[in-house]
């Protein structure tokens, strides 16, 4: 079991299950947002996700969006904007996936995001009929 003591969970979203974003041919996806506290910075915390990932069986295979067993994206770190080839912090999807989106908007309703906009009144006009409440973990 993947040590954890560095990464502190403070809240956690609903789970959501999805249709696949890449390949038809795989199946929902189950998606969440947490929010943790950690004393490490950005990059390392990358790097223990990735760990965690591999832990958990993940192989890269090369396909882009294609299945995996499980899959840790950094969406928000504090006010932190970094842009580099390994890194890109906010995350490139976030306000534009619903399953980021309205499961963001359940942990912290009065976020607002880096476009300026509240992440409840996002979540709110995105209504995806294919995003599925599953209920708390
Ligand atoms: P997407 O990023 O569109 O959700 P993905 O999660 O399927 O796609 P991966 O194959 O898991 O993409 O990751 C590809 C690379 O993205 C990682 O090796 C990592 O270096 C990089 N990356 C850039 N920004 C982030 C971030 N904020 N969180 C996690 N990985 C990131
Ligand atoms: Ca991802
Ligand atoms: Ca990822």
């Amino acid at each position: 079991m993947e040590r954890a003591d560095d990464i502190s969970l403070k809240r956690t979203s609903s789970l959501y299950s999805s249709p696949p974003m890449g390949p038809p041919d795989q199946p929902n996806y189950v998606n969440a947002v947490v929010m943790i506290e950690t004393p490490l910075g950005s990059v390392n915390l990358l790097r223990r996700l990735q760990d965690i990932e591999r832990d958990h069986d993940r192989v890269r295979t090369g396909v882009r969006w294609g299945p995996r067993t499980l899959d840790l994206d950094i969406l928000l770190f504090g006010e932190e904007s970094i842009y580099t080839d390994t890194l890109r912090i906010p995350h490139r999807g976030l306000t534009e996936r619903p399953f980021v989106v309205v499961p963001l908007a359940e942990i912290m309703p009065d976020l607002i995001l880096p476009n300026g906009v509240c992440v409840s009144d996002l979540a709110a006009q995105m209504q995806d009929q294919t995003l599925v409440r599953l209920g708390h973990d």
